[in-house]
């Protein structure tokens, strides 16, 4: 780990003046994966900005605009409180199946959004990597890439975005807001993380000296029926190989509105738009659900390792479908 100065913010301005003062300053609040990345020397800040402290850890209801959550909410307060549980089971069941309670405790809701990948070249410095050193190369395309990218990789960059939690707010359509000294702005969390394309360098579309402060919840009448199914190699602190956010509107056994979004298949969370607009209309049996499946699923192109991915990706989606269709509940 490198030497860098320490700071404390007082107050969201006072962090974005802070990040002013010097380039090569990061934010800090868990930690949990930022420091992995400091050990070996993936990031050396000249200054780490703590925000931990900052008035940011609400979680609050919007009357007719859903939940609003500070970005300092941790993962633990999140995932267990009442409202969520109660109106966005789907979210709390992501955030519980990922890391570890001890994790989920110090994990913040921001944090969560900006962890980065697990390719375990980006991690080892004796390889090279594109997303680490833009130009370097990528050795996971010709190599053991077993929990890589399915869909929307590049020549450049094949990995896959780590979290559960987004996985979740990407079918929930939350929205992102964020604060710099430009000002604030929101972001539609379709929009917030992005594909590797030339620049795996870069994992969101957040701006220069920006600072996400909430995100929102919108009102999703059907929430309650969610379900978040995730596959992975051991049933605790694992990455999914295969995840899926699915929630379903059904009235008179017909799919009245659907969401649908997978994990562990691309570098974003992978919202599966024209599986949703076949479901609609459509009743609500096996028939339709594994046709959906199939479609979600085109386009897919595995690499030497993964192609186990496209056939298990059918399933989970078939699946949850079915437990979503039936209200809801654990998968
Ligand atoms: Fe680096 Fe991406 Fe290649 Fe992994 S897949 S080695 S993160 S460029």
């Amino acid at each position: 780990m490198k030497n860098f100065a320490y700071v404390r913010a007082t107050s969201a301005e006072d962090a974005v003046r802070k990040l002013q003062t010097n380039a090569n300053s990061q934010f800090i609040a868990g930690g949990t994966n930022l420091v992995d990345r400091l050990k070996v020397f993936l990031n050396t800040p000249v200054q780490l900005i703590d925000v931990s402290r900052l008035d940011l850890k609400f979680i609050e209801s919007m009357p007719d605009w859903g939940v609003r959550i500070g970005a300092l909410a941790t993962n633990t307060a999140v995932a267990d409180h009442p409202q969520i549980r109660q109106d966005y089971p789907l979210l709390s069941r992501a955030i519980l199946s990922g890391a570890s309670q001890q994790i989920r405790n110090v994990a913040t809701i921001g944090g969560n959004l900006l962890q980065r990948t697990r390719c375990p070249y980006y991690y080892d410095t004796a390889f090279a990597c594109n997303k680490r050193q833009p130009g370097s190369g990528c050795p996971a395309i010709q190599g053991i890439n077993r929990m890589h990218a399915i869909f929307g990789a590049s020549d450049r960059c094949i990995a896959v975005h780590p979290s559960d939690m987004c996985v979740a707010l990407a079918a929930l359509d939350a929205i992102v807001e964020v604060e710099s000294s430009r000002g604030k702005r929101q972001i539609p969390f379709d929009d917030f993380h992005r594909l590797p394309e030339n620049t795996p360098d870069r994992d969101t579309t957040l701006q220069a000296g920006e600072l996400i402060t909430a995100v929102i919840l919108p009102p999703v009448s059907f929430a309650k029926t969610g379900v978040y199914l995730k596959l992975r190699d051991r049933t605790s602190y694992a990455f999914a190989l295969v995840s899926v956010a699915a929630a379903l509107e059904v009235r008179a056994n017909r799919i009245h509105d659907v969401r649908l979004a997978l994990g562990g298949v691309a570098h974003k969370p992978w919202r599966s738009a024209q599986a949703e607009a076949f479901l609609k209309g459509k009743l609500a049996n096996p028939e339709i659900f594994q046709q959906a499946a199939e479609i979600a699923l085109q386009g897919a192109k595995p690499l030497t390792h993964n192609g186990f991915k496209v056939e298990m990706a059918k399933r989970s989606i078939q699946r949850a479908l079915t437990i979503s269709a039936q209200g809801g509940g654990v998968a």
